[in-house]
């Protein structure tokens, strides 16, 4: 790997840890980056000139695998015309209305350029609408870096907010009110305490960021019910379950209809984007008809807004279920063969991806995540890898599969599983 070692070499220079993002510096993996030069639905090429099965496909927007035919033509049609108005444009109407279309919980939306900004100005919507400041985030569930959801807990303070980084300063803090996730009994709790405080209640509704935990049943429904009794919102986080859960997201797959959404990802296929939406009568109250503010130079920016338009037309005629079927089957498959070798493993998984937790207990929280063997997941990260398969560089992400992964892709997944040795 010596052209990304050299090319990492340089980044370090000129970047903190190389990288633009901290997980892509492959820390808890003990491992150096590759660099990618090219992705081919499912298959990346590296610097190196080596090939890999990709099973991160860009941290979830790539549903489609890379560089689908129909997505690079849009984004070069839309380019040749510019690359940006800062002025309304059709494609940003068309996208508007096909996420509309597709979300029971979307009246109206609007387009920013990250799911941070979309989570983050979600929150202060729902802050102005309802005149509250507190809100309740699930441990273990990542909003982006927005400053207020950046608390973590500390064990037995589950339910006492701290900055989770430095430069977050506590004030920002005091008003998230943390709870296990999956733990009605726990909200309602804090509902009770504090009820006539709490602005909302903002969950993914599959958690995605530590291993895939699927809501467990009536969770949801739960509260949704105990947001409707208390006057507070629900926002679902679907920045990574939009699309890819199902066409119409979580909330169109478990039926219960949050009153904001938050989307990124696959709604940009794979170009820098982020949305928020919900019912009409609080989103009027954004600037300009309301006067809860939020701008952005390239929020709706054509290109993206293109590529986003090509992206899910592919999805309306794409097969859910079936690819569903295939990566359970393929999940269950890998997880024996891991389990085969005598180490404490078990899997979750739902619609496109899965998560192997090196541990023995099911896994429904974030303290079940956290207890995962991570110098396991090292050995395990290490081995695939070496036999060209890309997986995420942090044991507690869920693996993402596109429609672009063909059987060959995973028998030759399979295949090196059974070559790893603990
Ligand atoms: N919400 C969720 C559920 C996410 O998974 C992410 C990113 N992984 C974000 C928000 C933040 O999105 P972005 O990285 O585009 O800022």
């Amino acid at each position: 790997m010596e052209r990304s070692s050299e090319l990492y070499a340089r980044a370090k220079e000129l970047m903190p840890g190389g990288v633009n993002s901290p997980i892509r510096a492959c820390l808890s993996v003990e491992c150096e980056p590759l660099f990618i030069k090219k992705g081919d639905g499912a298959v990346l090429t590296t610097e190196d000139g080596r090939t890999y099965i990709d099973f991160v496909e860009g941290w979830g927007p790539m549903l489609l695998g890379h560089a689908h035919p129909d997505v690079t033509k849009a984004i070069q049609e839309s380019a040749a015309n510019s690359s940006c108005f800062g002025a309304p444009c059709l494609a940003e109407v068309e996208l508007a209305e096909m996420i509309v279309d597709a979300m029971p919980g979307v009246d109206m939306l609007r387009m920013v350029s990250s799911g941070t900004e979309a989570t983050m100005t979600a929150l202060r919507l729902a802050r102005g609408y309802t005149g509250r400041s507190k809100f309740i985030k699930f441990i273990g569930n990542y909003h982006g870096h927005g400053d207020p959801f950046l608390a973590a807990a500390g064990s037995g303070f589950a339910d006492l907010a701290i900055p989770g980084t430095p430069g977050v300063p506590s004030g920002t803090v005091q008003d998230t009110l943390l709870v296990p996730y999956n733990d009605i009994e726990a909200v309602r709790k804090q509902f009770e305490a504090n009820g006539d405080e709490i602005s909302c209640v903002i969950v993914e509704p599959m958690a995605g960021n530590m291993g895939v935990i699927p809501p467990a049943e009536g969770f949801l429904q739960g509260l949704r019910d105990v947001c409707d009794q208390y006057g507070a919102l629900l926002i679902f986080d679907e920045v990574i379950t939009g699309f890819r859960l199902s066409y119409g997201g979580a909330q169109k797959r478990f039926g219960v209809t949050p009153d904001l959404t938050t989307l990124g990802k696959i709604i940009g296929g794979g170009m820098p984007v982020g949305a928020y939406g919900g019912k009409r009568e609080i989103m009027d109250c954004v600037a300009p008809t309301g006067n809860i503010f939020q701008a952005g130079t390239n929020s709706g920016n054509p290109v993206v807004m293109a590529a986003g338009i090509a992206t899910l037309k592919v999805l309306q005629n794409a097969d859910y279920d079936a690819l569903e079927a295939r990566v359970a089957a393929f999940a269950k498959e890998l997880h024996a063969i891991i389990a085969s070798k005598g180490v404490d493993v078990t899997y979750n998984t739902i619609a496109s991806m899965f998560t192997l937790f090196f541990t023995n207990e099911k896994v429904t929280h974030f303290e079940h995540a956290k207890a995962c063997n991570a110098k396991m997941y090292a050995s395990y990260y290490q081995q695939m890898r070496a036999q060209g398969i890309y997986l995420a560089s942090l044991g507690l992400e869920a693996a993402m599969v596109s429609f672009a992964h063909t059987d060959e892709h995973f028998e030759k997944a399979l295949a090196a599983a059974r070559n790893v040795k603990f």
